[in-house]
């Protein structure tokens, strides 16, 4: 399996190559020269499997030329030792819990993978990676947890001292020895902009291996297509024939192109939701095929507020520019603060389940979905991509409860903070990276 760039002025490369470089040199995204596709038979085989066989089958049409299938296997296991459920929540209604890793979110599913790819191919040329991460809370947190104690790895991350939660800075600042905090006397811009220019350090080019770890990675695209895959195999079984629709709280749309993966190998997939808030570039271009992307706008569902997707490129590859195509497979669906903080109180009042913002976002979308299209009966899944305890104060404000905190969040919580206080200038973060070998 080869992957190519999006933006096609880039030479072929293999997982590895892809995996450790992230972008393309032509500043494209890697794609798969071409998407694998599950035969009936194989289809028949995985029916009755378990998340991490459905995975390892998918993981090895990618990648078994490069990593070795007891150790893709093993890799597997390692990253998924928690489970996936599938809640039923209403008629033909499920909610797929993607939040029980060690973060918290969905992110986890394609950090913990990306750290072990990395780690195996940084193993395999004997070298030590060095992720740099600038991070507002989410992102970082799932990459620390994510290279978490990876041999051949370290992580550098960056965030903004007194902007992030208490509970972001406790996943940001606790993780193992290779993954180092630091805290910085400034805003998110200035972590990105000390992140940029250590990319272009010629001298720091010259000791350290740097890599950004960044959500356009093809090794945290690809094990998001393992939950719609083992989703859309679960109902199978129920609903034989009734393919599944999935509903996606979408920001850089990372999510959905994994979504369009699972489909597109052939796993029992029906349509798409693309569920945006007010970020709503994408849900504009598919109605009417152009694209206008907007300056970012500040929106309850955070994780969500991208006003130019970075992923929207690997949408028009494999929809070859054709926004008619795209939107025989996908809607889009715009939600408001004030519909998401509402959907929240009444999916609580008619189902007792409590959703994080995102998944309101989700959940409304699918909803909606619906009632414009009576009598189409997909059995649905909304993503749930957050723990609604990572956004408790909203779930206060709307249902006047508190959200528990999970067993595996009290440890985290009570791990002492590491961190190193930095100012926001070049030279203190030079001299930092400078010094990790020492
Ligand atoms: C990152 C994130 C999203 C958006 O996912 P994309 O792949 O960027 O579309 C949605 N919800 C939560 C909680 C997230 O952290």
């Amino acid at each position: 399996m080869i992957f190519f760039s999006t933006s096609k002025s880039s030479t072929p490369v293999s997982i590895k190559k892809a995996t450790l470089e992230g972008l393309a040199p032509d500043g494209g995204l890697y794609v798969p020269s071409e998407v694998p596709r599950f035969s009936p038979e194989e289809l028949s085989l995985l029916a009755e499997g378990t998340f991490n066989n459905i995975a390892f089958a998918i993981a090895r049409k990618f990648a078994a030329a490069e990593v070795p299938l007891d150790i893709l296997s093993k890799l597997i296991d390692d990253c998924y030792d928690f489970d996936t459920p599938l809640v039923e929540i209403g008629r033909e209604t499920f909610v797929e819990e993607l939040f029980h890793g060690p973060t918290l979110a969905f992110k986890d599913y394609g950090a913990r993978f990306l750290g072990r790819m990395t780690g195996f191919f940084a193993a395999e040329d004997n070298r030590m990676i060095t992720v740099l991460v600038a991070t507002s809370g989410d992102t970082g947190s799932a990459v620390a947890y994510g290279f978490d104690g990876i041999p051949n790895t370290r992580v550098v991350l960056l965030y903004p001292s007194g902007k992030v939660s208490r509970l972001q800075e406790q996943q940001l600042t606790t993780a193992g020895d290779n993954v180092f905090a630091l805290e910085v006397k400034g805003d998110f811009d200035d972590c990105q902009r000390l992140v940029k220019q250590a990319f272009v350090d010629p001298d720091l080019k010259r000791r350290l291996t740097l890599t950004s770890a960044n959500s356009i990675n093809i090794s945290r695209l690809i094990p998001q297509s393992f939950y719609y895959a083992w989703a859309s195999m679960q109902l199978a079984l129920r609903y034989p024939g009734r393919p599944a629709l999935f509903s996606v709280p979408s920001g850089n749309y990372g999510n959905l192109t994994a979504g369009l993966l699972a489909k597109m190998m052939g796993f029992p997939i029906g349509h798409f939701v693309a569920a945006s808030n007010a970020n709503d570039s994408v849900t504009r271009y598919l109605d009417c095929g152009r694209f206008e992307p907007k300056p970012t706008v500040r929106t309850m569902t955070t994780a969500m507020d991208v006003g130019n997707p970075s992923n929207f490129s690997r949408l028009l590859h494999f929809f070859d520019n054709d926004f008619r195509k795209m939107g025989e497979v996908i809607t889009g669906i715009a939600i408001s603060d004030d519909e998401t903080a509402s959907t929240i109180r009444s999916a609580y009042e008619a189902t007792g389940y409590i959703m994080d913002p995102h998944t309101a976002v989700g959940y409304r979308a699918l909803e909606e979905y619906r009632s414009a299209h009576e009598g189409e009966g997909f059995p649905g899944v909304v993503l749930s991509t957050a723990h609604p305890v990572k956004f408790d104060e909203a779930i206060m404000q709307a249902i006047g409860r508190e959200v528990p905190i999970p067993e595996k969040m009290l440890g985290i919580m009570a791990k002492p903070k590491r961190a190193t206080l930095i100012g926001n200038g070049y030279e203190e973060l030079a001299g930092f990276l400078k010094n990790l070998d020492r």
